[in-house]
């Protein structure tokens, strides 16, 4: 961090400024300049209250200079992360995967079926919600482990990877016994227990955004999974709460580069969360790859208007197919393959 001093801060008040640094076992560096003095503070400051230096006399302001986030930043590796869904999805490498499927499991033959017709449309990756994060108590709250078994029965039938979403501390090892990456929804984001807890296992965690949270808090909770010891951390912009209405959220694509450049992990756009509605899914979608998207997660269902939860932001398996194909032409023109 950098401490800029006041025009009219004494020499007293910059040495005790320095002093203060020397306290936090850092080095200071005082830099005279012809208006103003600053402070410069040498070493990692992240695990020190800077906001302490606010109330000495003689300071304006405090400036960091390092990201507050460590393991995920740009400073700590320069090479993109890479992460592998099962035997064969990976993600943050040329090809950009399709994880698709629908909201919720809620029979065999629905989730057999899903998982066959997505993975004909193109996908590498099947989705679906065991354990669901309903905003109404009394609505349909996902099949629980008979969900993850049908799940783990649709990979062994098609091969596909399979992703789905962990509610609490207590049921990671469970979710993580038959998944194949765990999903932290946007109403989890903030959860550092749940965060800590995927955190100390090895499976990999396709982390979404809080629906309002900014871009330095996303990355700062993220190091919560990084720093328990699990490195596999996928990003998800799923959309943000804004004053917008006609959508179900305002599906923000400025984060991918942006994300990208400060951080070396995979970017992934759900864009049916992001929309709330099935009609603008596909255009969102190559949006998303033409941004620079590293995999997309999206809701298809095999019969959307009898879907139990998401049916009206939920794809056919036809329009995925579809969609699918324009999205090649998009990654194409970007240098991925899809
Ligand atoms: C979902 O993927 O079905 C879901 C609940 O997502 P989010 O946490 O982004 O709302
Ligand atoms: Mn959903």
């Amino acid at each position: 961090m950098i401490i800029v001093m006041r025009p009219d801060a004494t020499e007293q008040q910059v040495e005790y400024v320095a002093s203060m640094v020397r306290e936090m076992d850092l080095k200071d560096h005082v830099i005279v300049g012809t208006d103003l003095t600053v402070v410069a503070v040498i070493g990692d400051d992240r695990k020190k209250d800077r906001t302490a230096f606010e109330l000495c006399p003689g300071v304006d302001r405090v400036v960091p200079i390092l990201a507050p986030y460590k393991i995920a930043s740009r400073e700590s590796r320069r090479q993109p992360t890479q992460v592998t869904l099962g035997d064969s999805c990976m993600i943050g490498g040329e090809l950009v995967p399709i994880i698709a499927g629908p909201c919720s499991v809620e029979s065999q033959e629905q989730i057999m079926e899903s998982a066959k017709l997505v993975q004909q449309a193109g996908a590498t990756a099947l989705r679906g919600g065991a354990f669901k994060p309903r905003t109404n108590p009394y609505s349909f709250q996902g099949l629980g482990e008979d969900g993850l078994k049908l799940l783990a029965e649709a990979r062994k039938e098609t091969g596909l990877a399979v992703v789905t979403e962990v509610l609490t501390p207590a049921e990671v090892d469970l979710v993580a016994k038959y998944a194949d990456c765990l999903q932290i929804g946007t109403r989890n984001a903030q959860n550092y227990k749940l965060l800590e807890a995927v955190g100390r296992q090895p499976k990999p965690v396709l982390y979404k955004r809080g629906m309002s949270m900014t871009i330095d808090e996303y990355l700062q909770a993220s190091e919560y999974i990084l720093a328990a010891g699990n490195q596999n951390v996928i990003l998800c912009e799923r959309g943000i709460r804004t004053f917008e209405d006609h959508t179900r959220n305002t599906l923000s694509l400025s984060v991918i580069p942006e994300l990208k450049y400060r951080s070396h992990l995979p970017v992934v756009v759900d864009p049916s969360q992001g929309t709330g509605h099935a009609r603008l899914v596909p255009a969102m979608c190559k949006a998303a790859v033409a941004a620079g998207a590293d995999g997309l997660l999206i809701e298809v269902h095999p019969d959307p208007e009898h879907a139990m939860t998401d049916g009206a932001q939920s794809l056919t398996p036809t329009v995925l197919a579809e969609t699918v194909q324009a999205l090649k032409r998009i990654a194409a023109a970007v240098d991925r393959r899809v």
